[in-house]
């Protein structure tokens, strides 16, 4: 996009700010800069829409509203009870839901609310652990979740990198946990809630998913949907689903007072309305047919790269992608710490994070790997021919890791390669 275009942008939007605090001000344009510039393969994020981004920034911010619509504990909330309650139709349209709670602030209270709702301290629950592929807040000893909760870590298949449904039903039989949460943060391949909802019935634990990494996918039927027929279900609406940083708690009949009840008073204070109001927009633009298409284009995408990353020597998690994400092994294939190798890829203007391997040998803080996912830059328009340019981009990249000069001429050709691609103007 042109300068001129970039620069009327701006002042539509951030002119009072640019005038009171260029120092601020310096730092987003250069941060929005960065976005545009580069590469996004961090698979837990996106780019909004410019309607969601002036949601956010509206007089809705000023206003308490604690409690929920039409039983508030403050006044003059009559146009917010109205955001919020179209942000709940539309979630729950969007979901098939019985019930939505749309106030938590972000993925993990989301995940807090739940399990306050479910569990009393010290109760048993299950959860991936995280070198696996799980959350933090699915039971890690630091997070409160492992603090609070007696919280059993069920582990993949070594041989397949791959859930092992048999396994987890033996262990259930076995331990009895009271609720069972599935949904994972760095799994590349399909989940097969359907066999999850079996195992909770068979046991009688409260059936949980995280689909925060999934849900745009879940919403445009790209992956199966658990929303209907779980007990409880969180996600963030920040990631697939590419709307404001926040959260929403779905479930059923059964457990929408209580789970109302932990998130207020029980968790959180006022909700964040211009955030509600961006929730909303964002689900309207995930119910238009062009985000069924976006969704598609993810996968497609994410295969493309995977195959491309693969056929130039990469060792891809469980031998390649099902949807968006790709854990790829860089000390195996490349003799590089996940560290080393995200670091040189962001040299070269590309973005990921390093992530540990299913029974990594290395530590979360240097592991053996880096997590990459095709969300972000398929809302760019990026397709399969732009995926295998990329791949290159990271192969070469990761093979010079070492060379600054290298990584500087790789980042120059990515930053003409992203010109085609700017998303913000
Ligand atoms: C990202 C993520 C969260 C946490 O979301 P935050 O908004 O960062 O708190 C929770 N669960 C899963 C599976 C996630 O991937």
């Amino acid at each position: 996009m042109s300068e001129q275009k970039k620069q009327k942008q701006h002042s539509m939007h951030l002119n009072a700010l640019q005038q009171f605090d260029p120092e601020a001000y310096q730092w987003i344009i250069k941060e929005q800069e960065r976005q545009m510039h580069g590469i996004e393969l961090i698979p837990s994020e996106n780019l909004v829409s410019q309607s969601v981004l002036e949601a956010m920034g509206t007089v809705l911010s000023n206003k308490y509203s604690e409690g929920y619509p039409s039983k508030r504990y403050y006044g003059g909330n009559e146009f917010i009870d109205e955001i919020e309650n179209l942000a709940i139709e539309r979630a729950k349209k969007l979901f098939d839901a019985k019930h939505a709670n749309v106030q938590p602030l972000s993925g993990s209270p989301a995940n807090m609310a739940a399990f306050f709702a479910a569990l009393e301290p010290g109760d048993k629950f299950f959860g991936l652990k995280l070198t696996e592929g799980g959350h933090l807040t699915h039971g890690h000893p630091v997070n409160f979740s492992g603090k609070l909760f007696n919280a059993v870590q069920y582990t993949l298949n070594p041989k397949t990198e791959l859930l092992d449904y048999d396994a987890i039903q033996k262990l259930a039989e076995k331990e009895k946990p009271k609720l069972i949460l599935s949904g994972y943060t760095a799994y590349p391949r399909a989940i097969d809630f359907k066999r999850f909802r079996e195992i909770c019935d068979s046991v009688g634990a409260v059936c949980m998913a995280d689909i925060a990494h999934i849900a745009g996918l879940c919403a445009a039927g790209v992956h199966e949907n658990p929303v209907p027929y779980f007990d409880i279900v969180t996600t963030t609406t920040h990631k697939t689903l590419r709307g404001p940083r926040g959260a929403v708690i779905f479930c059923t009949e059964e457990w929408k007072e209580k789970i109302d009840k932990a998130v207020f008073p029980g968790l959180q204070g006022g909700p964040h309305e211009h955030i509600t109001a961006a929730k909303a927009v964002a689900f309207k633009e995930a119910l238009q047919p062009s985000f069924k298409e976006y969704a598609q284009q993810i996968v497609k995408n994410a295969k493309a790269m995977a195959e491309e990353l693969m056929q130039n020597g990469l060792r891809l998690v469980s031998g390649g992608t099902d949807y968006y994400l790709m854990l790829v092994d860089t000390m195996k294939s490349k003799n590089l710490p996940g560290k080393e190798a995200e670091q040189a890829l962001e040299k070269a203007g590309i973005y990921c994070n390093r992530n540990t391997i299913p029974f990594d040998t290395r530590k979360p803080w240097d592991p053996s790997g880096i997590r990459i996912g095709t969300p972000a830059i398929t809302t760019r328009g990026m397709k399969e021919s732009e995926m295998k340019e990329i791949a290159r981009f990271i192969v070469k990249a990761l093979d010079h890791a070492k060379d600054d000069s290298e990584l500087k001429k790789i980042k120059a050709g990515v930053q003409e390669f992203c010109k085609e691609f700017a998303f913000y103007d």
